[in-house]
């Protein structure tokens, strides 16, 4: 089973996994350096095109390789998602896990991959998760609303049958045995009245104590665990509505894309905890910023996002440099060990939303505002350049 996942065509080795990756690392750079993806202003002088985007991703192929072969791993693409997601960031119950057997043991294997994925360890709200939620309320209210009906239909039977012994009871002036049935009918009602009555209560319940997990869920699933911030799709989401206001309030309207530096060398020099408690002190240093007209989201991994609606780009560029500049002056100790870590900084790039299509192709160029930011020496923040509206 093994063998056979580690086999390429004519080539059953390690060497055959290299090969092969090395021809998806070169499709991959192919397709994303199609010159559609970069405007002029993501061009260097000497014409060369480059992007941030295709520089990670190159790099981040070359990790997932080297994490596979370092531990023997076949090329599989459970080992592949769980390598990118530990690499990356992406998934943090999956980061965590892995850190966490590194420590132990130094080494991962596959049956611990497959199981770490079979049984978790990500407990955040799935897409899937709220969806079955959601199926959930929706199932009890269509019972709620047949419990409703049965009530009203029962209750125009006893009215019927109640109608039919009055008459009978003009009828044929035979009180008695008309109004022993008119009892039974009754009671019959009354104890029908009371089932649905419990059913409904039962169901009543049932359906607010989803509310409130639904509720919480959805909350969940726009919320980073780490930071407490809101996520990416939160953001997204965000970043459209505000947009639009702001195009018809005619407001400006920016976005930043923040990177701390060198975030990597922190994790390998002081381990992940620590850099887990730089990202939460970075998050707060930003979040300061946030009110109701600036939201501030993580991206993922150690990206954050920004959104200053009523600000100008430069503006903009003020407030995130002024944050910048905070950070760059602090001096953060390592809580565990007592030592002083090296300075921590930022690099951040800044656009302003409506001089683009669309706010997805803002953040882009805000992003490749930030490569160049990186690229020119890091904790600065720079201003893209803006292609005409
Ligand atoms: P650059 O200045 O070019 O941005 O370099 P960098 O080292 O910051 O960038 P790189 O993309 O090479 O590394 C980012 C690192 O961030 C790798 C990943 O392990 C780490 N990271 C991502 N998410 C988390 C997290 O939630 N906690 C911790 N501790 N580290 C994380
Ligand atoms: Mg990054
Ligand atoms: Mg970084």
């Amino acid at each position: 089973m093994r063998e056979a996942a580690l086999q390429s065509p004519g080539n059953g080795t390690q060497q055959g996994i290299a090969d092969r990756l090395a021809r998806w690392a070169n499709r991959l750079s192919a397709k994303a350096e199609d010159p559609v993806e970069e405007p002029a202003s993501a061009r260097t002088p000497a014409g060369k095109t480059f992007s941030r985007e295709v520089d990670r991703r190159r790099q981040l192929y070359q990790d997932i390789g080297a994490f596979l072969f370092a531990h023997d791993l076949d090329l599989t693409p459970l080992n592949f998602g769980v390598a990118q997601d530990y690499l990356t960031g992406n998934d943090h119950g999956i980061e965590k896990a892995v850190a966490a057997v590194l420590a132990e043991r130094g080494k991962i294997t596959n049956g611990w991959v497959e199981s770490v994925v079979a049984n978790g360890p990500n407990k955040d709200v799935s897409a899937d998760t709220l969806h079955e939620m959601l199926n959930k309320v929706e199932n009890n209210l269509t019972q709620i609303t047949g419990i409703v009906v049965e009530s009203r239909d029962s209750a125009k039977d006893y009215g019927a049958a109640l109608q039919e012994q009055v008459r009978d009871l003009s009828e044929e002036a035979k009180a008695e045995p008309v109004l022993a049935r008119l009892i039974g009918l009754t009671r019959t009602m009354v104890e029908k009245t009371r089932q649905v009555e419990a059913q409904m209560r039962d169901s009543a319940k049932q359906t607010k104590a989803l509310q409130q997990s639904l509720e919480t869920a959805r909350r969940a699933a726009e919320q980073d665990h780490l930071t407490g911030l809101p996520n990416r799709r939160a953001f997204e989401a965000t970043l459209t509505a505000e947009t639009l206001k702001a195009q018809n309030d005619r407001e400006p309207i920016s976005v930043a894309f923040c990177d701390i530096d060198h975030f990597k060398l922190v994790n390998d020099t002081h381990g992940h905890e620590t850099g887990d408690r730089v990202l939460k002190f970075v998050s707060g240093l930003l979040a300061k910023i946030s009110g109701d007209k600036c939201h501030v989201a993580r991206h993922g991994g150690e990206e954050f996002v920004m959104l200053f609606r009523g600000k100008t780009a430069s503006e903009a560029c003020e407030l995130v440099d002024a944050a910048r500049a905070d950070l760059a002056t602090r001096n953060l100790v390592n809580r565990s060990t007592g030592e002083r870590m090296d300075r921590i900084t930022f690099s951040a790039g800044v656009a302003n939303v409506l001089a683009y299509d669309d706010p997805r192709a803002a953040l882009k160029a805000a992003d490749r505002a930030l490569y160049l930011a990186k690229e020119h020496g890091r904790n600065r923040v720079y201003l893209a350049a803006e292609v005409e509206p």
